[in-house]
């Protein structure tokens, strides 16, 4: 079996990162396509718990695509779901924390 550990760290690596440099304003293509990636976690992802817990989620907290900041918020909100379930803590959503993660690096 796949290590969830592993696989989580390197999948929020790549959603976080394509959020972050998803557009600001988004064509239609744009939504159409993060809109199926992220549907296709809850029936793709390798670990059954998380694809479940995923869906589950997702049910009551649609993906918003409107935008990069509304993708990123979402996103950072649904691994905090996450990281709450596990006992981790949680992060800052804001975009400032957020780009300073997973874009812009620290300011020196
Ligand atoms: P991770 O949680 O992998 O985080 C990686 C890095 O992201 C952190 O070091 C931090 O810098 C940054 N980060 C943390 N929180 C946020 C945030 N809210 N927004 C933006 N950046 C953040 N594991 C389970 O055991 N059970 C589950 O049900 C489960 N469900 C999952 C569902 C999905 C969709 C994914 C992608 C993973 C899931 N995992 C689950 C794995 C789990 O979330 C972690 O990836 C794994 O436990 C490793 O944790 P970590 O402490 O190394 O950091």
């Amino acid at each position: 079996p796949p290590d969830v550990e592993q696989l989580g760290r390197s999948t929020w690596t790549f959603l976080h990162t394509t959020a972050a440099y998803y557009p600001d304003k988004p064509t239609m293509a744009h939504r159409v396509n993060m809109l199926s990636l992220l549907r296709a976690l809850p029936v793709l992802y390798p670990c059954s718990v998380c694809a479940t817990h995923l869906g589950e989620t997702m049910k009551t907290h649609p993906p918003d695509v409107s935008s990069r900041a509304a993708l990123s918020r979402w996103l950072c909100e649904q691994h905090n779901e996450v990281n709450e379930r596990l006992g981790k803590e949680k992060f800052d959503c804001s975009i400032e924390k957020l780009d300073e993660r997973w874009k812009d690096g620290p300011a020196d």
